[in-house]
C-alpha cells in the first residue's frame, strides 16, 4: 500500500513509518515540523526510495489537497497532533487548531480523493487517537471500545473532538475510518519534555526528577514499536468503522517508573548513584487524571497482537538507548520550553 502518514516526524509517528517501510510499503510522510519534530529519528530511512516527505500543515487546505492528488494514497494514517498536555494548559489555542480542525481538513481531503477514486472500500482512514479521551478511573476498571468520552484537559478534550470528526465522516458520507484509542507509549526517539525521557536525561545531567504531587498517578505503558505493529494490523485487517483500544496491560504509578529508571541508571552509570535521590516533588499539574488502564481484549482476540515488551525489559532498552545516542537528543535540549516547567495555571 501506498501509506499518508501524518506526523511522522513525531514520536510514534517515526516508528510508525519505519515499520511500515519493513513491511514492504511506501510512506509519504506529512509533517510540517513543530518543535516536537525530530526529522533525524528517519536518518535511517530518508534515503529509501519508496519514502518521500512533505514539509505541510495540515490545516494547509491548499497543500494538502496538492500532496493528496500528487500521491494518491491507498490509505491514511493520520498521527499529527499537539501531544503534550502540560502544552495544552498553557496554550490550548494550537490544540484545538491542529488536534479539531487539522483533522477536519484531513477527513475532507481524504474524502475528496476517496470520491474521485470511486469509493473503494480498501481505502482507509485510520485515526490514532489516546485514552485519554475517556477521563479518569479510579482504583479500578479499565476503559474499551464501549467507554463514555469524558475528556479533562484541553488536550483530551482537542482529541475526543477529532474522534468524533472521525466517525461522523465514516456515517455520513461512509469514508472508511478505523479509529485506534492507545494507552501512554515509551521508548526511543521521544521528545525530552514527557516523564521517561526527562528522568532520564535530568538524572545523567544530575538534575532534580521532577514528580508531579505524591507521584502516584497510574498509567498503562506501551513500548511505541508495539503500538506501531498494533496499528499497522489494525490498518491492514479491520473492518471500516472498527474501534480498538490498545494497551499494555503494564500499569505502573509514576513514582515507580522513575525509581525503576533509577536503579537502571545506578547499573548502568553507578558513579552517580543512587539517583532517585534526586528525585523532587513539584506542584501537581492542575485536573491530572488519577489513573488510565486499558482492556486491550478485542484487539488481543480479533486481531491476534500481543506487545512484544515486557515493560522492565522495554525500560531497560529505553535507558540504554538514550546513553548511546545522545546525537539525537542533545539538540532538543534548546527547544522551546524544554527543561522548563509548563502547565502550572489552574
Ligand atoms: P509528537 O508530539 O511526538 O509528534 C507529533 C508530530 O506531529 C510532530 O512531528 C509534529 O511536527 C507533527 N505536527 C504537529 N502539528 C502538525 C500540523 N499542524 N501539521 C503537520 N504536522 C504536525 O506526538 P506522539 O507522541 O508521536 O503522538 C502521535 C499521535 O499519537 C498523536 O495524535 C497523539 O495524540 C497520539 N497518541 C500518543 C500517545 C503517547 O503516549 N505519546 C498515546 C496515544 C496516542
Amino acid at each position: 500500500m501506498k501509506i499518508l502518514v501524518t506526523g511522522g516526524a513525531g514520536f510514534i509517528g517515526s516508528a510508525v513509518v519505519k515499520a511500515a517501510l519493513a513491511k514492504g510499503h511506501e510512506v509519504v510522510n506529512v509533517d510540517c515540523l513543530t518543535y516536537a519534530a525530530c526529522l533525524a529519528s528517519l536518518d535511517d530511512v530518508a534515503g529509501d526510495p519508496r519514502y518521500t516527505f512533505e514539509k505541510v500543515d495540515i490545516c494547509d487546505r491548499p497543500a494538502l489537497n496538492r500532496v493528496f492528488e500528487t500521491h494518491q494514497p491507498d490509505a491514511v494514517m493520520h498521527l499529527a497532533a499537539e501531544s503534550h498536555v502540560d502544552r495544552s494548559i498553557d496554550g490550548p489555542e494550537t490544540f484545538v487548531q491542529t488536534n479539531v480542525m487539522g483533522t477536519f481538513h484531513m477527513l475532507d481531503a481524504a474524502r475528496s480523493l476517496w470520491e474521485a477514486k470511486g469509493r473503494p472500500d480498501t481505502f482507509r482512514f485510520h485515526h490514532i487517537s489516546t485514552d485519554e479521551v475517556f477521563g479518569s478511573l479510579g482504583e479500578t476498571g479499565k476503559f474499551d471500545e464501549e467507554t463514555r468520552y469524558d475528556p479533562r484537559s484541553p488536550y483530551s478534550a482537542s482529541k475526543a473532538g477529532s474522534d468524533h470528526l472521525v466517525r461522523a465522516w465514516h456515517e455520513t458520507y461512509g469514508l472508511p475510518i478505523v479509529l485506534t484509542n492507545c494507552s501512554n507509549n515509551y521508548g526511543p526517539r521521544q521528545f525530552p519534555e514527557k516523564l521517561i525521557p526527562v528522568t532520564i536525561l535530568n538524572a545523567l545531567a544530575r538534575k532534580p526528577l521532577p514528580i508531579y504531587g505524591a507521584g502516584l498517578n497510574v498509567r498503562d505503558w506501551l513500548h511505541v514499536e508495539d503500538h506501531a505493529e498494533a496499528l499497522l494490523l489494525v490498518l491492514t485487517k479491520a473492518e471500516p468503522g472498527a474501534t480498538y483500544a490498545i494497551g499494555g496491560e503494564a500499569e505502573a504509578k509514576n513514582i515507580d517508573i522513575v525509581q525503576t529508571l533509577c536503579r537502571i541508571l545506578d547499573d548502568r552509570r553507578p558513579d552517580g548513584a543512587p539517583h532517585a535521590d534526586l528525585i523532587t516533588h513539584v506542584i501537581d499539574r492542575p485536573g491530572h487524571d488519577q489513573r488510565y488502564a486499558i482492556d486491550p481484549s478485542r484487539i488481543r482476540t480479533e486481531l491476534g497482537w500481543t506487545p512484544a515488551h515486557t515493560l522492565q525489559q522495554g525500560l531497560e532498552e529505553t535507558v540504554d538507548w538514550y546513553l548511546a545516542n545522545q546525537a539525537w537528543w542533545e539538540p532538543l535540549q534548546s527547544r522551546d520550553g524544554v527543561g522548563t516547567r509548563l502547565g502550572q495555571s489552574k
